[in-house]
């Protein structure tokens, strides 16, 4: 089956094969879509397992009807309704119904008719009514597989036979049309691959990332909290969170102190007066918090502020405060900058959906000449960070959109800018043609954490329109004044996101040179507890943080406890340790317990947490 043709694509659209051969649809320009695990394969797939899954849920439950059953990321799903609830528990034997139908290799067959006689074949089926509502054409397909008949534009697969791996996960509900005055319908999910091996994976790396979610070990390991009393979607970070987060902006400030950025601070709140001329009160209004504060000493006369949702506004002023000269070219400003920008609650999702959050952001002052070489610098600081972390990354450009200012020629200028310090990297990356923002091309960072998920985090943004609205400057060799470009970019995205990654990529077992905790001792003993501290005491010397679990629980118990917390080192002090100022390392991962010299261990600690980027 493996190399069977089981659609077509023509430009974005994919047809299926009973869709080019009812509308004898020319396929000489065609790409055809194979069966696999491609992107355009499994949107065919999915979408045809929403079907199999009606008629398996038809056979089970015959009074069953039907809504849309459309593709989603990673799967599909069917609204619809059922006499009798269907829970969870029901899932299973829905999918063996459906594995069953697939091995009957129904061909999956197409026929056209009027909408009027779609209204009529379709009477007793309100939902039904409401698809055909939507649908503005006069005529109207129908897909029939085995007795099984279904309203739909497809595409679908050719025959049952290609849906063998399929896996349903979970019963929702679903108000119709998302409209929560209507009725609740049933909604059901599931993913399908075309090969065994795929879904199997697939369900592996769901587990997996069910394990590390970082919301679950967050809570598990004390490191930060949501309190909807405190404000929803704005997280307080626990002192081993805080800590954790403390050890990633030490990194990252050094590091970017080493490249020559120069460290700046703009105010968290900034007139309405400064949003209007940057064209953020008009165009993102919506995302944004405001505030009053009084203009006059009585209070009388109030203004607006916006709560910042992006730092570039005070940096473009502090570039503007004073004459610059080509000279100082290229300015390199960063900012841990705390930013809001508003959520819809049901969206927030742990660290990696906030209202607050802080970026690694910085922008950069430069002339067009100077885009390649400082976009170069920027992407070689990216691959540093990502590799430090163990992330594999993957980068795409996106270019010139139809509405967009700037000159056709600076806008040229930059596009091969960035394509030219792409192509000196020498690897490979995606290019999004008119993908770009009305004010500049960008490139994009993806990584993929260690279980194969991908993740959006760093960008770089070329900006020819901020300098323009603040009207800054610079003087060139000729003493006359020039526009410079600004590049934002931004290596980690945000803390609160990446920190979520990391917890979920690490599974929670942070490297020595960000863990917030390095160590934790186990005293056998009272009178081991002083040795214990004493070494905590040298540590701390030199800022490494160390806990003693000392409570009256079973020293097993303790070990087992200090154990899920996932540091690196636990470390057993008895008798022999405290005589010969020796440290019992257990080794989790390895199930061993090593000895070693007092001193030998504060100065490994030290060197694994001394890490310059
Ligand atoms: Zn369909
Ligand atoms: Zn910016």
């Amino acid at each position: 089956m493996n190399n069977d043709i089981i659609g077509y694509k023509t430009g974005d659209n994919i047809v299926d094969l009973q869709t080019i051969e009812a509308k004898n649809i020319d396929i000489n320009n065609a790409i055809p879509i194979y069966f696999n695990d491609s992107e355009d394969a499994l949107e065919i797939i999915r979408h045809s397992a929403a079907h199999l899954m009606a008629q398996a849920i038809k056979e089970i439950y015959p009074d069953a009807k039907f809504y849309v059953g459309p593709t989603v990321e990673n799967g599909f799903y069917y609204d619809l309704k059922t006499s009798t609830p269907i829970t969870d528990k029901d899932l299973k034997g829905i999918e063996k119904k459906m594995k069953a139908l697939a091995k009957k290799k129904f061909p999956i067959e197409r026929y056209e008719v009027t909408k009027a006689e779609a209204v009529e074949k379709f009477k007793n089926d309100e939902l039904k009514q409401e698809v055909l509502k939507m649908i503005p054409d006069d005529v109207v397909s129908i897909y029939k597989q085995g007795d099984f008949e279904d309203l739909c534009r497809g595409p679908h697969v050719p025959n049952t036979k290609y849906l063998q791996n399929v896996k349903l996960q979970k019963v929702a509900g679903a108000y119709l049309g998302g409209d929560s005055k209507n009725e609740m319908l049933t909604r059901i999910y599931g993913t399908a691959f075309a090969t065994k091996d795929s879904l199997a994976k697939y369900l592996k790396m769901l587990e997996e990332a069910l394990k590390r979610d970082h919301r679950k070990l967050g809570r598990e390991l004390e490191l930060w909290m949501f309190d909807e009393d405190v404000a929803p979607g704005m997280p307080i970070w626990l002192p081993r969170g805080a800590m954790l987060r403390a050890n990633l902006e030490k990194l990252l400030f050094s590091a970017h102190i080493r490249r020559n950025y120069e460290p700046v601070r703009g105010p968290e709140l900034l007139r309405s007066y400064m949003w209007k001329i940057s064209g953020h009160y008009y165009n993102y209004k919506e995302n944004m918090y405001f505030t009053e504060i009084e203009r006059d000493e009585e209070g009388k006369e109030a203004e607006e502020y916006g709560i910042k949702p992006m730092n570039c506004l005070a940096h473009v002023k502090i570039f503007g405060h004073k004459t610059r000269s080509y000279k100082e070219l290229p300015l390199r400003f960063f900012e841990f900058g705390t930013v809001h920008r508003h959520e819809k609650s049901g969206v927030l999702h742990g660290l990696l959906r906030v209202r607050e959050f802080t970026q690694d952001d910085a922008h950069i002052f430069c002339t067009p000449n100077q885009i390649e070489e400082e976009v170069i610098k920027v992407l070689d600081f990216v691959d540093t960070i990502m590799q430090k972390f163990g992330f594999n990354y993957e980068m795409e450009i996106s270019t010139r959109p139809e509405k967009s200012i700037g000159e056709d020629e600076i806008w040229e200028k930059a596009t091969e800018s960035l394509k030219r310090a792409l192509d000196n990297l020498g690897r490979s990356y995606g290019v999004d043609e008119g993908g770009g923002a009305f004010y500049g091309p960008k490139i994009d960072i993806k990584i993929t954490d260690a279980i194969g998920r991908k993740w959006q985090c760093g960008t770089i943004q070329v900006d020819f329109n901020l300098p323009e609205r603040f009207d800054v400057s610079y003087v060139d060799e000729e003493n006359e004044r020039k526009r410079p470009v600004m590049l934002h970019r931004a290596i980690i995205g945000s803390f609160e996101r990446f920190i979520a990654i990391l917890t979920e990529h690490y599974a929670g077992e942070f490297p020595t040179f960000i863990a917030p905790i390095k160590a934790i001792f186990v005293p056998i003993a009272e009178s081991h507890i002083e040795y214990a501290k004493e070494i905590q005491k040298e540590l701390l010397e030199e800022d490494i943080k160390t806990e003693i679990l000392a409570s009256n629980d079973s020293l097993n118990k303790r070990i087992r406890n200090a154990e899920k917390q996932r540091v690196g080192y636990v470390v057993v002090i008895g008798d022999e340790e405290v005589e010969n100022s020796l440290v019992a390392i257990r080794d989790r991962k390895k199930r061993e317990q090593y000895k070693m010299k007092k001193g030998e261990f504060i100065e490994m600690i030290k060197k694994l947490s001394e890490v310059k980027l």
